[in-house]
């Protein structure tokens, strides 16, 4: 039985041949800066958003914290979505090891922040109030890329204000083939962009965090202090080159294939797609509260699996192909059209 895991595009398992690129990669101690694969990839992924430095770190997370760690000091603070990750899936971070007070906003429902509404959070100068350094935007938001021109505005509005812009690009390579834009189009309005190879790059480990020689030079203090400093890991940073070779243009796959998901999903009885889906690689749907836990049941019975809840997130990815779309709506359609039908001849006449 295949498996059919939709949870999320983090469950992506190393192929054969990224299995065999890391088994061939060159090696040192990065921590002496002397891992030839950690600093190709580096150099790559520098290039390829077009700043002048970059590092390999270990997780998304990481990569965040250190950049809020680089742009603010204690007692410090930045303005952030209220659903952003930086925010609100990585533990506190920020708060907790930096002293930096978060700032949240809703974001509005293109995934930007608004700038009006940016603009009266900002703190005036004054003893009362933490100093408000930064700006932090998700790229894609919940599936979402951000409007190019939005992006420029952004970045302007944080130059008046003197505020830092940094971006939660986990998603970045899909925002960018879905707009049809290279990488560095997104990643120039930024003072710092955090890129993640273990989304649907499908890389096992790693995200890389890319802003100016100066900035990169002060996360690195930030990374060591952490714990972060990992030394012969060209062995993972050799996955993130393979990753980034053979993955990224294919990313296109993953959205068609979350739109055809879409498509197979509307119209099925109990179950309801958001309007906007799909979003790039994610696909958003409800089903009736009272049959999401008997649909996950009946999916997982059959290898497949969804996150809990009646609120569905659907995201495709490298180990999700056209068949397996079918597959998992076809079984969708089943349990549910079964479901509701008996649950149609229980009601009261
Ligand atoms: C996955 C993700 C991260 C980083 O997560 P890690 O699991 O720490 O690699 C950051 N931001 C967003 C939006 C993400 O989806």
């Amino acid at each position: 039985m295949k498996r059919i895991d939709l949870r999320s595009d983090t469950v992506t398992l190393p192929s054969p041949s990224m299995r065999e690129a890391i088994a061939q990669a060159a090696v040192g101690d990065d921590v002496y800066g002397e891992d030839p694969t950690v600093n190709e990839l580096e150099a790559q992924v520098a290039q390829r958003l077009g700043t002048p430095a970059a590092i390999f770190v270990c997780s998304g997370t990481q990569s965040n914290l250190l950049a809020l760690l680089s742009h603010c000091e204690r007692g410090d603070e930045y303005i952030v979505g209220q659903q952003a990750h930086t925010y609100k899936y990585e533990g506190g971070g920020a708060a907790v090891l930096g002293s930096i007070q978060p700032q949240p906003l809703e974001f509005s429902p293109d995934g930007t922040l608004d700038l009006d509404r940016v603009a009266e959070a900002i703190k005036p100068d004054d003893p009362h109030f933490a100093r408000t350094r930064l700006l932090c935007l998700e790229n894609t938001q919940a599936g979402r890329p951000l409007p190019l021109a939005y992006l420029a505005q952004a970045r302007e509005f944080c130059e008046r204000h003197g505020l830092g812009l940094h971006l939660d690009g986990a998603r970045l390579c899909n925002a960018a083939v879905a707009q049809g834009v290279p990488e560095a189009e997104i990643a120039k309005h930024f003072h710092s962009i955090s890129l993640c190879l273990s989304k649907g790059l499908g890389a096992p480990v790693g995200s890389v965090l890319c802003a100016s020689t100066e900035f990169i030079g002060r996360a690195r203090r930030w990374r060591k202090m952490l714990g972060g400093g990992m030394r012969q890991a060209g062995l993972l940073a050799a996955a993130g080159l393979f990753a980034l070779r053979n993955n990224r243009d294919r990313l296109a796959e993953d959205h068609a294939n979350a739109l055809a998901l879409a498509q197979e999903l509307s119209g099925i009885p109990g179950l309801s797609v958001d309007a906007e889906s799909p979003r790039t690689n994610m696909v958003f749907a409800t089903v009736d509260p009272t049959l999401a836990a008997p649909l996950r049941a009946h999916l997982a019975a059959r290898g497949m699996r969804v996150g809990s809840g009646s609120n569905l997130r659907l995201v495709t990815h490298l180990d999700v192909n056209p068949e397996d779309v079918l597959a998992f709506a076809a079984c969708v359609r089943e349990f549910l059209h079964a479901s509701v039908a008996a649950g149609a001849r229980r009601l009261p006449a």
